[in-house]
Protein backbone atom coordinates (compact mmCIF):
# COMPACT_ATOMS: atom_id res chain seq x y z
CA UNK A 1 0.00 0.00 0.00
CA UNK A 2 1.40 3.40 -0.94
CA UNK A 3 -0.77 5.68 1.19
CA UNK A 4 0.80 8.59 -0.35
CA UNK A 5 0.26 7.94 -4.01
CA UNK A 6 -3.22 7.03 -3.20
CA UNK A 7 -6.17 9.13 -5.05
CA UNK A 8 -8.07 9.48 -2.13
CA UNK A 9 -5.02 10.80 0.02
CA UNK A 10 -5.74 14.46 0.00
CA UNK A 11 -2.91 16.24 2.17
CA UNK A 12 -4.15 14.20 5.31
CA UNK A 13 -2.28 15.04 8.22
CA UNK A 14 -2.36 12.03 10.19
CA UNK A 15 -2.79 8.71 9.51
CA UNK A 16 -2.61 5.65 11.87
CA UNK A 17 -3.32 1.85 12.46
CA UNK A 18 -4.75 0.39 15.42
CA UNK A 19 -4.10 -3.02 16.65
CA UNK A 20 -4.67 -5.04 19.60
CA UNK A 21 -5.22 -8.79 19.22
CA UNK A 22 -6.23 -10.16 21.99
CA UNK A 23 -9.71 -8.39 21.05
CA UNK A 24 -9.43 -8.35 17.99
CA UNK A 25 -9.07 -4.94 16.86
CA UNK A 26 -8.21 -3.96 13.45
CA UNK A 27 -8.71 0.08 13.29
CA UNK A 28 -7.64 3.37 11.05
CA UNK A 29 -7.64 6.73 11.71
CA UNK A 30 -7.24 9.35 9.70
CA UNK A 31 -6.74 13.01 10.44
CA UNK A 32 -7.58 15.10 7.58
CA UNK A 33 -7.59 18.41 8.59
CA UNK A 34 -7.12 20.39 12.29
CA UNK A 35 -7.17 23.77 10.32
CA UNK A 36 -10.91 24.78 12.47
CA UNK A 37 -9.91 23.05 15.48
CA UNK A 38 -9.82 18.93 16.45
CA UNK A 39 -10.72 16.37 14.32
CA UNK A 40 -14.11 15.52 14.54
CA UNK A 41 -16.04 12.47 12.84
CA UNK A 42 -17.48 9.25 13.51
CA UNK A 43 -16.22 5.35 13.89
CA UNK A 44 -17.71 2.85 11.06
CA UNK A 45 -17.66 -0.56 11.41
CA UNK A 46 -17.23 -2.52 8.49
CA UNK A 47 -16.19 -5.76 6.83
CA UNK A 48 -13.74 -4.50 4.35
CA UNK A 49 -12.46 -7.25 1.99
CA UNK A 50 -8.85 -5.64 2.38
CA UNK A 51 -7.03 -3.04 4.62
CA UNK A 52 -6.53 -1.13 1.36
CA UNK A 53 -10.24 -0.79 1.03
CA UNK A 54 -10.55 0.59 4.83
CA UNK A 55 -7.66 3.12 4.13
CA UNK A 56 -9.31 3.99 0.75
CA UNK A 57 -12.90 4.66 2.72
CA UNK A 58 -11.55 6.03 5.94
CA UNK A 59 -9.21 8.85 3.51
CA UNK A 60 -12.38 10.04 1.63
CA UNK A 61 -14.73 10.08 4.87
CA UNK A 62 -12.35 12.03 6.91
CA UNK A 63 -12.05 14.44 4.13
CA UNK A 64 -15.58 14.52 3.67
CA UNK A 65 -15.98 15.44 7.78
CA UNK A 66 -13.40 18.46 7.27
CA UNK A 67 -15.79 19.74 4.67
CA UNK A 68 -19.45 19.22 6.37
CA UNK A 69 -17.50 20.64 10.11
CA UNK A 70 -16.63 23.72 7.77
CA UNK A 71 -20.02 24.03 6.31
CA UNK A 72 -21.58 23.50 9.04
CA UNK A 73 -19.56 26.37 10.89
CA UNK A 74 -18.67 24.51 13.60
CA UNK A 75 -14.99 24.93 15.05
CA UNK A 76 -13.86 20.92 13.94
CA UNK A 77 -11.40 19.82 11.87
CA UNK A 78 -12.13 16.19 9.59
CA UNK A 79 -11.44 12.91 11.03
CA UNK A 80 -12.73 9.62 10.92
CA UNK A 81 -12.49 5.99 12.06
CA UNK A 82 -13.07 2.64 10.61
CA UNK A 83 -12.81 -0.93 12.36
CA UNK A 84 -12.50 -3.39 10.44
CA UNK A 85 -14.80 -6.40 10.88
CA UNK A 86 -18.46 -6.98 11.06
CA UNK A 87 -20.21 -5.35 13.61
CA UNK A 88 -22.80 -8.11 13.89
CA UNK A 89 -20.16 -10.89 15.23
CA UNK A 90 -16.73 -9.28 16.61
CA UNK A 91 -18.54 -6.75 18.48
CA UNK A 92 -17.89 -6.41 22.35
CA UNK A 93 -17.15 -4.02 25.31
CA UNK A 94 -13.63 -4.91 25.17
CA UNK A 95 -13.17 -4.16 21.43
CA UNK A 96 -14.66 -0.61 22.03
CA UNK A 97 -12.57 0.17 25.31
CA UNK A 98 -9.15 -0.49 23.00
CA UNK A 99 -10.44 1.33 20.19
CA UNK A 100 -11.05 4.47 23.15
CA UNK A 101 -7.58 3.66 24.20
CA UNK A 102 -6.13 3.71 20.62
CA UNK A 103 -8.29 7.34 20.52
CA UNK A 104 -6.87 9.05 23.63
CA UNK A 105 -3.17 7.80 22.70
CA UNK A 106 -3.75 10.14 19.93
CA UNK A 107 -4.24 13.36 22.49
CA UNK A 108 -7.42 14.68 21.07
CA UNK A 109 -6.32 15.17 17.46
CA UNK A 110 -9.07 12.88 16.76
CA UNK A 111 -12.56 12.82 18.39
CA UNK A 112 -15.01 9.81 17.54
CA UNK A 113 -18.55 9.06 17.41
CA UNK A 114 -21.01 6.47 16.37
CA UNK A 115 -21.13 5.75 12.13
CA UNK A 116 -22.35 2.94 10.00
CA UNK A 117 -22.31 -0.72 12.43
CA UNK A 118 -21.19 1.34 15.00
CA UNK A 119 -24.10 2.82 18.23
CA UNK A 120 -24.57 5.28 21.27
CA UNK A 121 -23.63 1.97 23.42
CA UNK A 122 -20.48 1.19 21.95
CA UNK A 123 -19.48 4.70 22.88
CA UNK A 124 -19.97 4.35 26.13
CA UNK A 125 -17.85 1.16 26.23
CA UNK A 126 -15.12 3.98 24.08
CA UNK A 127 -15.54 6.62 26.64
CA UNK A 128 -14.17 4.25 29.55
CA UNK A 129 -11.04 4.81 28.21
CA UNK A 130 -11.24 8.29 26.60
CA UNK A 131 -12.99 11.45 26.80
CA UNK A 132 -12.27 11.69 23.24
CA UNK A 133 -15.73 10.49 22.24
CA UNK A 134 -19.42 12.17 21.82
CA UNK A 135 -22.78 10.52 20.59
CA UNK A 136 -23.58 9.72 24.24
CA UNK A 137 -26.85 8.82 26.31
CA UNK A 138 -27.73 12.49 27.61
CA UNK A 139 -30.47 14.23 30.42
CA UNK A 140 -33.65 15.55 29.01
CA UNK A 141 -33.20 18.55 27.41
CA UNK A 142 -29.07 18.74 26.45
CA UNK A 143 -27.88 18.07 23.29
CA UNK A 144 -26.78 14.83 22.33
CA UNK A 145 -27.35 11.25 22.13
CA UNK A 146 -28.08 8.94 19.23
CA UNK A 147 -27.75 11.74 15.88
CA UNK A 148 -29.63 9.57 13.38
CA UNK A 149 -32.45 11.56 14.05
CA UNK A 150 -31.10 14.86 13.95
CA UNK A 151 -29.27 13.85 10.45
CA UNK A 152 -32.70 12.92 9.35
CA UNK A 153 -34.17 16.37 10.49
CA UNK A 154 -31.53 17.91 8.44
CA UNK A 155 -32.68 16.04 5.15
CA UNK A 156 -35.88 16.13 5.28
CA UNK A 157 -35.41 19.62 5.52
CA UNK A 158 -32.36 19.83 2.67
CA UNK A 159 -35.42 17.43 0.94
CA UNK A 160 -37.62 20.18 1.13
CA UNK A 161 -35.50 23.06 0.18
CA UNK A 162 -34.43 20.65 -3.04
CA UNK A 163 -38.13 20.38 -4.17
CA UNK A 164 -38.85 23.87 -3.81
CA UNK A 165 -36.08 24.67 -5.91
CA UNK A 166 -36.48 22.30 -8.65
CA UNK A 167 -40.19 21.75 -8.80
CA UNK A 168 -41.33 25.30 -7.09
CA UNK A 169 -43.44 23.11 -4.29
CA UNK A 170 -43.44 24.10 -0.89
CA UNK A 171 -44.55 21.32 0.74
CA UNK A 172 -44.14 17.44 0.44
CA UNK A 173 -47.90 16.08 -0.30
CA UNK A 174 -47.92 13.76 -2.93
CA UNK A 175 -44.58 13.83 -4.15
CA UNK A 176 -42.94 10.67 -4.71
CA UNK A 177 -39.67 9.82 -3.02
CA UNK A 178 -37.32 6.85 -3.09
CA UNK A 179 -35.78 6.02 0.02
CA UNK A 180 -32.64 3.39 -0.20
CA UNK A 181 -31.71 2.26 3.02
CA UNK A 182 -34.71 2.37 6.20
CA UNK A 183 -31.89 1.79 9.37
CA UNK A 184 -30.88 4.35 11.59
CA UNK A 185 -31.05 7.65 9.25
CA UNK A 186 -33.48 6.15 6.99
CA UNK A 187 -36.61 5.09 9.13
CA UNK A 188 -36.80 8.63 11.18
CA UNK A 189 -36.47 10.57 7.75
CA UNK A 190 -39.30 8.31 6.25
CA UNK A 191 -41.57 9.28 9.22
CA UNK A 192 -40.87 12.48 8.86
CA UNK A 193 -42.00 12.46 4.75
CA UNK A 194 -44.93 10.48 5.53
CA UNK A 195 -45.95 12.90 8.41
CA UNK A 196 -46.09 15.41 5.18
CA UNK A 197 -47.74 13.64 2.51
CA UNK A 198 -44.75 12.07 0.38
CA UNK A 199 -45.30 8.71 -1.15
CA UNK A 200 -42.97 6.51 -0.19
CA UNK A 201 -41.20 4.05 -1.75
CA UNK A 202 -38.12 1.83 0.00
CA UNK A 203 -35.57 -0.51 -0.45
CA UNK A 204 -33.18 -2.20 2.49
CA UNK A 205 -31.37 -5.68 2.36
CA UNK A 206 -32.53 -6.20 6.10
CA UNK A 207 -35.87 -7.59 5.71
CA UNK A 208 -36.27 -6.56 9.52
CA UNK A 209 -36.24 -2.92 8.65
CA UNK A 210 -38.33 -2.78 5.65
CA UNK A 211 -41.01 -4.68 7.02
CA UNK A 212 -41.37 -1.60 9.68
CA UNK A 213 -41.24 0.98 7.08
CA UNK A 214 -43.79 -0.47 5.52
CA UNK A 215 -46.16 -1.60 7.82
CA UNK A 216 -45.71 1.71 9.82
CA UNK A 217 -46.26 4.22 7.27
CA UNK A 218 -47.81 2.10 4.31
CA UNK A 219 -44.11 2.56 2.17
CA UNK A 220 -44.44 0.85 -0.85
CA UNK A 221 -41.37 -1.79 -1.30
CA UNK A 222 -38.91 -2.10 -3.50
CA UNK A 223 -36.11 -4.63 -4.91
CA UNK A 224 -32.57 -3.05 -3.74
CA UNK A 225 -31.52 -3.07 -7.09
CA UNK A 226 -34.41 -1.61 -8.75
CA UNK A 227 -34.47 1.13 -6.23
CA UNK A 228 -32.36 3.66 -8.47
CA UNK A 229 -34.18 3.08 -11.76
CA UNK A 230 -37.93 4.27 -9.79
CA UNK A 231 -39.18 7.20 -11.30
CA UNK A 232 -39.63 9.41 -8.43
CA UNK A 233 -39.47 13.14 -7.43
CA UNK A 234 -36.81 12.63 -5.27
CA UNK A 235 -34.02 9.67 -4.89
CA UNK A 236 -32.66 9.83 -1.05
CA UNK A 237 -29.51 7.69 -0.39
CA UNK A 238 -29.49 6.74 2.69
CA UNK A 239 -27.40 3.83 3.02
CA UNK A 240 -23.62 3.14 1.72
CA UNK A 241 -21.21 5.79 -0.40
CA UNK A 242 -20.20 6.13 -4.22
CA UNK A 243 -23.76 4.76 -5.05
CA UNK A 244 -23.86 7.71 -7.83
CA UNK A 245 -21.46 6.11 -10.68
CA UNK A 246 -20.83 5.87 -14.28
CA UNK A 247 -22.75 2.58 -13.98
CA UNK A 248 -26.05 4.00 -11.86
CA UNK A 249 -26.73 7.29 -13.35
CA UNK A 250 -27.68 6.66 -16.81
CA UNK A 251 -30.22 4.56 -15.15
CA UNK A 252 -31.80 7.19 -12.59
CA UNK A 253 -34.92 7.66 -12.48
CA UNK A 254 -35.33 10.80 -10.10
CA UNK A 255 -34.88 14.06 -10.71
CA UNK A 256 -33.24 15.16 -7.15
CA UNK A 257 -30.69 13.55 -5.34
CA UNK A 258 -30.67 14.28 -1.43
CA UNK A 259 -30.08 11.49 1.11
CA UNK A 260 -27.83 11.24 4.19
CA UNK A 261 -25.22 8.57 2.66
CA UNK A 262 -21.76 9.90 3.15
CA UNK A 263 -19.39 10.38 -0.03
CA UNK A 264 -22.36 9.27 -2.87
CA UNK A 265 -20.57 10.19 -5.50
CA UNK A 266 -17.74 7.76 -6.34
CA UNK A 267 -15.70 10.39 -8.31
CA UNK A 268 -16.39 14.40 -8.56
CA UNK A 269 -16.25 14.09 -11.89
CA UNK A 270 -20.12 11.86 -10.77
CA UNK A 271 -21.21 15.27 -10.20
CA UNK A 272 -21.16 16.56 -13.43
CA UNK A 273 -22.80 13.40 -15.15
CA UNK A 274 -25.51 14.21 -13.01
CA UNK A 275 -25.96 18.02 -14.06
CA UNK A 276 -25.95 16.87 -17.62
CA UNK A 277 -28.47 14.44 -16.61
CA UNK A 278 -30.61 17.19 -15.54
CA UNK A 279 -30.40 15.48 -12.03
CA UNK A 280 -30.48 18.27 -9.06
CA UNK A 281 -27.68 16.98 -6.48
CA UNK A 282 -28.03 17.88 -2.97
CA UNK A 283 -24.01 17.44 -1.81
CA UNK A 284 -23.90 14.59 1.19
CA UNK A 285 -22.01 16.78 3.32
CA UNK A 286 -23.88 19.77 3.30
CA UNK A 287 -27.21 18.09 3.76
CA UNK A 288 -26.25 15.06 6.64
CA UNK A 289 -24.85 17.43 9.01
CA UNK A 290 -27.30 17.56 11.33
CA UNK A 291 -25.87 14.35 13.35
CA UNK A 292 -22.27 16.22 13.42
CA UNK A 293 -23.87 19.23 14.63
CA UNK A 294 -25.35 17.41 17.50
CA UNK A 295 -22.28 15.30 18.07
CA UNK A 296 -20.39 18.53 18.37
CA UNK A 297 -22.67 20.44 20.75
CA UNK A 298 -22.61 17.47 22.78
CA UNK A 299 -19.41 17.28 23.03
CA UNK A 300 -18.48 21.68 23.88
CA UNK A 301 -21.37 21.02 26.28
CA UNK A 302 -23.96 23.80 27.44
CA UNK A 303 -26.22 23.80 24.44
CA UNK A 304 -30.01 22.52 24.47
CA UNK A 305 -31.52 20.68 22.82
CA UNK A 306 -33.42 23.27 20.84
CA UNK A 307 -30.60 25.35 19.82
CA UNK A 308 -28.98 22.15 18.21
CA UNK A 309 -32.45 21.96 16.38
CA UNK A 310 -32.38 25.32 15.11
CA UNK A 311 -28.81 25.09 14.00
CA UNK A 312 -30.14 22.27 12.06
CA UNK A 313 -32.63 24.72 10.58
CA UNK A 314 -30.14 26.42 9.05
CA UNK A 315 -29.35 23.60 6.78
CA UNK A 316 -31.65 24.37 3.63
CA UNK A 317 -30.40 27.76 3.55
CA UNK A 318 -27.08 26.40 2.82
CA UNK A 319 -27.99 24.01 0.45
CA UNK A 320 -30.46 26.74 -1.31
CA UNK A 321 -27.34 29.41 -1.84
CA UNK A 322 -25.32 26.23 -3.77
CA UNK A 323 -27.91 25.63 -5.87
CA UNK A 324 -28.38 28.96 -7.07
CA UNK A 325 -24.81 29.78 -6.80
CA UNK A 326 -24.24 26.66 -9.34
CA UNK A 327 -27.18 27.38 -11.29
CA UNK A 328 -25.67 30.95 -11.64
CA UNK A 329 -22.27 29.45 -12.69
CA UNK A 330 -22.76 26.48 -13.94
CA UNK A 331 -20.98 24.60 -12.32
CA UNK A 332 -22.08 21.14 -10.62
CA UNK A 333 -23.18 21.77 -6.58
CA UNK A 334 -20.75 19.43 -5.87
CA UNK A 335 -17.70 21.36 -7.00
CA UNK A 336 -19.57 24.98 -5.51
CA UNK A 337 -19.72 23.18 -2.41
CA UNK A 338 -15.90 22.03 -2.16
CA UNK A 339 -15.15 25.37 -2.93
CA UNK A 340 -17.02 26.77 -0.41
CA UNK A 341 -15.68 24.56 1.90
CA UNK A 342 -12.49 24.86 0.82
CA UNK A 343 -12.70 28.29 1.72
CA UNK A 344 -13.77 28.56 4.88
CA UNK A 345 -10.61 26.11 5.93
CA UNK A 346 -8.26 28.24 4.40
CA UNK A 347 -9.13 31.53 5.30
CA UNK A 348 -8.94 29.83 9.27
CA UNK A 349 -5.48 28.67 8.19
CA UNK A 350 -4.54 31.82 7.14
CA UNK A 351 -5.85 33.61 10.41
CA UNK A 352 -3.94 30.98 12.39
CA UNK A 353 -0.48 31.76 10.30
CA UNK A 354 -0.84 36.04 10.07
P1 LIG B 1 -27.51 2.19 9.41
O1 LIG B 1 -26.47 1.13 9.32
O2 LIG B 1 -28.32 2.32 10.65
O3 LIG B 1 -28.55 2.04 8.19
C1 LIG B 1 -28.16 1.76 6.89
C2 LIG B 1 -29.23 0.85 6.29
O4 LIG B 1 -28.90 0.64 4.91
C3 LIG B 1 -29.30 -0.53 6.95
O5 LIG B 1 -30.63 -0.82 7.34
C4 LIG B 1 -28.78 -1.47 5.87
O6 LIG B 1 -29.38 -2.76 5.92
C5 LIG B 1 -29.18 -0.72 4.61
N1 LIG B 1 -28.44 -1.14 3.43
C6 LIG B 1 -27.16 -1.54 3.31
N2 LIG B 1 -26.88 -1.84 2.03
C7 LIG B 1 -28.01 -1.59 1.32
C8 LIG B 1 -28.36 -1.70 -0.04
N3 LIG B 1 -27.48 -2.12 -0.96
N4 LIG B 1 -29.61 -1.37 -0.43
C9 LIG B 1 -30.52 -0.95 0.48
N5 LIG B 1 -30.25 -0.84 1.80
C10 LIG B 1 -29.01 -1.15 2.20
O7 LIG B 1 -26.75 3.55 9.06
P2 LIG B 1 -27.29 5.03 9.30
O8 LIG B 1 -26.74 5.54 10.56
O9 LIG B 1 -28.74 5.08 9.02
O10 LIG B 1 -26.51 5.82 8.14
C11 LIG B 1 -26.92 5.71 6.79
C12 LIG B 1 -25.98 6.53 5.90
O11 LIG B 1 -26.00 7.90 6.32
C13 LIG B 1 -24.51 6.10 5.96
O12 LIG B 1 -23.91 6.32 4.70
C14 LIG B 1 -23.91 7.04 6.97
O13 LIG B 1 -22.51 7.21 6.80
C15 LIG B 1 -24.66 8.29 6.64
N6 LIG B 1 -24.71 9.24 7.76
C16 LIG B 1 -25.24 8.86 8.94
C17 LIG B 1 -25.29 9.78 9.99
C18 LIG B 1 -25.89 9.43 11.32
O14 LIG B 1 -26.17 10.35 12.10
N7 LIG B 1 -26.14 8.16 11.62
C19 LIG B 1 -24.79 11.07 9.79
C20 LIG B 1 -24.28 11.43 8.54
C21 LIG B 1 -24.25 10.50 7.53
Amino acid sequence: MEIYAMREFDGHELVVFGHNAGVGLHAVVAVHSTALGPAAGGCRMWPYPTTDAAVVDVLRLSRGMSYKNAMAGLPFGGGKAVIIGDSHKLKSPELFEAFGRFVDSLGGRYITAEDVGTTTADMENVRRATSFVSGIGRKPGEAGGDPGPKTALGVHLGIKAAVKFRLGRTDLSGVSIAVQGVGGVGYHLCRMLAAEGAHLRVSDVRKAALERVCDELKAVEVQPERILSEEVDVFAPCALGAILNAQTIPLMGAGIVAGAANNQLADDKDGQALQHAGILYAPDYVINAGGIISVAREYQGGATEAQVTSEIYGIPARLTEIFERARRENRTTNAVADQMAQDRINASARRLVA
